[in-house]
């Protein structure tokens, strides 16, 4: 800590001389010393206090005019090594008294203690204050002084100097810590606000996700004046893209639809991804026509061809539409009508908008009867199988029989394998359910001399691990030969998941059964997909068949399938064959086998009208015996 003083009096500085150079120490014992001097033993006399014991200041610099000081105060400030104590002559003639050099030097140094030492009282201590204050940082010492005043004062005001200037540093520290801590804090908040996003928000779509749409859902119905609407969007045809363009391509359109979406709502809806292919809207203020109008924009919107990694995409959107209306629901109840209503939609024929009725909980609650029914069905051997014959046109002899699920219920009468097949896939009870056709139609083949029982496999089942096992020991049990069934299966079994398709086709086909694709034409499959997959023969759906005489598209996509089946090395069989001009015409264009009430109805295996031909080793139509 250095010392400043001031005085143009010679002698009052020789003065400050003999003080202040003889005490100069920077002893550790300075501030025992110092308040020695000041709290000490009043006996003790501070002039026989030795000097070098009670000082702790560092060098000791002079000045006779108040600019001097000035000058002094700015150098040691902007050197880094300022003053702690100025002792100030109140009157320095010729230059500026002590009242203005107090005045800049405390503009100079705000830490500095000034000791104001005159022998006038021409200006009062407070005006030095005023502008050289604060208080605490001015002294007053009459002239003429004490040795040992001016070792005292400046002792003391040496410590109260360094403790002050640590202090200021562990302020300094502190002030430097809070804002670290504050940084931190902000930090803090920022990643929290992230992570917030993230358990809120669909990652690729950065959409709203199902946890936020939900929970946006719930604040809109508390506010009971305003109408809320919901609608959950399915695409249609989305797996196709993911499957023919790959992932990255379905990724795009997701993202290229939410985009479309959220543009398209008005400025209270939300819009919200709630799973892979499927979204959320809540309008708020919106209901019923209104809310059906927007529905109907969407799904034009979804409708509008997508240009996804260079190629023209198109895809349809089925809608549920759920409003609050009267009912004043929870939200809870809306999803599930919203949900009822999209499943009608789809059921509908997709690609349209359903607003949820009453009946759709008549047809759920009928579901879930039928659901309870055919589980008990099963369970107590209810179900039968019927067989239908695949005839070959030319020697009107069966290569096989389609194994066909009927089902009658004391109460509900025959249930169509239509409508139950579909809620059985939906609950799973649809694997129990294959199983059992699986096993029956092996154990009833095995009791026939000929033919192939060709069986119908829900695409949940012919995905299942254990399918290939489980014919296997069926087959081993009845000892009937794999070349003596076929599995039917659809274009959604090959196209849900291509690569599992392609394997579980190999391993049956390594083991000699045969595969025949289901309803042909009727999905989106081309037949040069086809080629990519272990097939044997290709059964064309009905519907084609049915308007072959009176639609010119039928009878060229029949024309075209033969044609191309038959360069692939398939066979093809033509379902729902019922009359004699039907068979001219597919006989026309090469189809070899055809199946229909025009030869036989499904029947009971006991009433099929064949017989076995001990002789020939053959299965004869009866008909044409009689005949
Ligand atoms: P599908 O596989 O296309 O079966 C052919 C359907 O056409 C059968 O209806 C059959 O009775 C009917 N049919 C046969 N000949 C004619 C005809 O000349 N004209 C008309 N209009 N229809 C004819 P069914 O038995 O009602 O079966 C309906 C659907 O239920 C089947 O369609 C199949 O998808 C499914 N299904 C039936 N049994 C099973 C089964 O055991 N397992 C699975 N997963 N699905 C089954
Ligand atoms: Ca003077
Ligand atoms: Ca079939």
């Amino acid at each position: 800590m250095r010392i400043l003083v001031a005085d143009d009096e010679m002698g009052v500085i020789a003065a400050y001389r003999l003080c202040l150079e003889k005490g100069k120490d920077s002893g550790e014992n300075a501030l025992n010393a110092m308040s020695d001097a000041l709290f000490g033993d009043a006996d003790k006399a501070p002039a026989e206090t030795p000097l070098n014991a009670v000082t702790s200041w560092g060098d000791v610099d002079y000045v006779h005019q108040g600019e001097e000081a000035v000058a002094a105060v700015k150098a040691a400030v902007e050197a880094g090594i300022p003053y702690g104590v100025l002792f100030l002559d109140m009157r320095m003639p010729p230059g500026m008294d002590g009242k203005e050099t107090a005045r800049q030097v405390r503009a100079l140094d705000p830490d500095i203690n000034i000791v104001i030492v005159t022998g006038y009282s021409d200006h009062s201590p407070l005006e030095v204050a005023s502008v050289a204050g604060p208080q605490d940082k001015l002294y007053y010492l009459a002239k003429p002084f004490e040795t040992d005043e001016i070792q005292t004062l400046a002792s003391s005001l040496s410590a109260k100097w360094r403790m002050e200037s640590d202090l200021k540093t562990a302020h300094a520290e502190i002030a430097r810590k809070f804002a670290e801590l504050e940084e931190a804090q902000v930090e803090i908040q920022a990643s929290e606000a992230r992570c917030r996003h993230i358990a809120l928000h669909d990652q690729l779509t950065r959409l709203p996700n199902r946890v936020f749409f939900q929970n946006h859902l719930n604040d809109a119905l508390n506010n009971r004046q305003q109408e809320v609407a919901i609608l959950f969007i399915d695409l249609d045809r989305f797996k196709l893209v993911n499957d023919t363009l790959g992932h990255g391509a379905g990724d795009e359109l997701v993202c290229e639809l939410s985009g479309r979406l959220a543009r398209a709502l008005p400025s209270e809806g939300l819009v919200a991804r709630l799973g892979g292919d499927e979204f959320g809207v809540v309008l708020f203020g919106e209901a019923g026509e209104k809310a059906a109008e927007i529905a109907e924009e969407l799904i034009k919107l979804c409708n509008m061809p997508f240009e996804i990694l260079g190629s023209k995409v198109q895809v349809g959107a089925s809608i549920g539409l759920a409003s609050r209306g009267a009912s004043n629901c929870v939200g809870s109840e809306l999803l599930r009508r919203a949900d009822l209503a999209l499943y009608a939609a789809k059921e509908q024929g997709r690609n349209c908008l359903k607003i949820f009725t009453p009946c759709m909980d008549e047809s759920a609650r009928k579901r879930s009867e039928i659901d309870t029914k055919l589980r008990a069905a099963l369970e107590n051997d209810l179900l039968t199988l019927a067989y239908q014959p695949i005839v070959d046109p030319s020697t009107n002899l069966p290569m096989g029989y389609e194994a066909l699920l009927r089902w009658h219920d004391e109460e509900l009468g025959m249930v169509s394998p239509s409508l139950f097949v579909p809620i059985a896939e939906e609950t799973g009870l649809i694997l129990a359910l294959g199983e059992w056709v699986v096993a029956t139609a092996i154990a009833e083949c095995a009791t026939w001399p000929s033919g192939v029982v060709s069986i119908n496999l829900s695409t949940r089942h012919f995905q299942s691990p254990s399918l290939v096992e489980f014919i296997c020991s069926q087959t081993a049990k009845h000892g009937l030969s794999h070349n003596r069934i076929q599995l039917e299966i659809t274009e959604t079994a090959l196209f849900d998941d291509t690569a599992l398709a392609a394997k579980i086709l190999i391993e049956l086909r390594e083991r000699g059964i045969r595969i025949a694709l289901d309803d042909f034409g009727t999905g989106y499959s081309s037949l040069v997909n086809l080629k990519d997959f272990e097939i044997d023969c290709i059964k064309i759906d009905q519907s084609f068949v049915a308007t072959l005489g009176s639609d010119r598209q039928s009878s060229a996509i029949v024309n075209a399938v033969t044609s191309l089946a038959r360069t692939l090395g398939l066979r093809v069989v033509a379902e729902g064959v019922e009359s004699e001009m039907q068979v001219q015409a597919l006989r026309l264009v090469g189809c070899e086998l055809m199946q229909g009430y025009f030869y036989c109805a499904p029947v009971a295996p006991a009433e099929l009208p064949y017989d076995f031909d001990v002789e020939q080793a053959k299965m004869v139509f009866k008909a044409s015996r009689a005949a």
